[in-house]
C-alpha cells in the first residue's frame, strides 16, 4: 500500500481496548492515536456515540488533543460519511452503544485499508458479553484488555466487572441494558468477580 508507513498505522488492522469501568479505556485509545499527529501526511478521526454525555467533559481535558465527532448510535452509517481519505486511523470510543450496523461499516472500512481502534466495555452490568464487543473481539488483530481496581470497601482485587448500583443497591438482573451514570440515582463501580457474586446472588441463580 502506498503512502505513509509507521508502526502506528496498520492498514486493515482492528484493535480493541476493553475492560470494565475505570480501566482507562478512553485514555488507552487516546494514547494509541496521539503519536499520529506527528506523522506527516497522516491523520486520524475520533468518534463517539451521542448517547455518551461525558464526551463534553473529555473534550475539556487539556491532555486531549483530539477533536471528537459525535455520531447518533442508532445511525452508524454516518461513520462512513465522516471518514475521509486522509484518515489512516479511525478511533471509536464506547463502541458497545452503537447498533449492529456498525459491524458491516467497520468491515468495509478495514477492507479499504483503514486501521480501526475501538474502545468499550466487554461485559455489561450483569457480567455478560456486550453483543457488539463479543462480535468484534474475534476479528481483532490486537486486544488490550485491562482490569480496574475493585471499589468494594477494603477489597482492591483486579476488577473485570462493572457493578450497576441504583440508590447504592445492586441493580436487578432485568433492569435495562443501558442506563447512564448520574441519572435516576445510577452509579457504576468496578468490581472483582468475588464481590459481584456476593452482591448479586439473585442474578446468579438466573445465570447458572
Ligand atoms: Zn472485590
Amino acid at each position: 500500500m502506498q503512502g505513509v508507513y509507521s508502526s502506528y498505522i496498520r492498514p486493515g488492522n482492528l484493535e480493541v481496548y476493553c475492560g470494565p469501568m475505570f480501566s482507562f479505556k478512553t485514555q488507552r485509545l487516546i494514547d494509541r492515536v496521539r503519536p499520529i499527529q506527528h506523522i506527516p501526511k497522516a491523520d486520524f478521526i475520533c468518534i463517539r456515540p451521542k448517547i455518551d454525555v461525558r464526551g463534553s467533559e473529555i473534550r475539556q481535558d487539556p491532555l486531549d488533543f483530539a477533536k471528537w465527532y459525535f455520531v447518533d448510535e442508532t445511525k452508524s452509517g454516518e461513520i462512513y460519511k465522516l471518514v475521509k481519505k486522509e484518515h489512516k486511523v479511525i478511533a471509536i470510543d464506547e463502541i458497545q452503544f452503537f447498533d449492529k450496523g456498525i459491524l458491516l461499516e467497520l468491515e468495509t472500512l478495514l477492507r479499504k485499508g483503514k486501521n480501526i481502534a475501538v474502545a468499550g466495555f466487554d461485559l455489561d452490568f450483569k457480567g455478560e458479553p456486550w453483543e457488539i464487543m463479543s462480535l468484534l473481539l474475534p476479528k481483532a488483530n490486537f486486544i488490550d484488555k485491562k482490569a480496574a481496581i475493585c471499589a468494594y470497601p477494603f477489597c482492591g482485587r483486579d476488577a473485570t466487572r462493572t457493578q450497576r448500583l441504583i440508590k447504592r443497591a445492586p441493580a436487578p438482573y432485568d433492569s435495562p441494558l443501558v442506563m447512564l451514570e448520574g441519572t435516576k440515582n445510577i452509579d457504576y463501580e468496578p468490581r472483582c468477580i468475588l464481590i459481584i457474586l456476593c452482591q448479586e446472588n439473585q442474578n446468579l441463580s438466573k445465570i447458572l
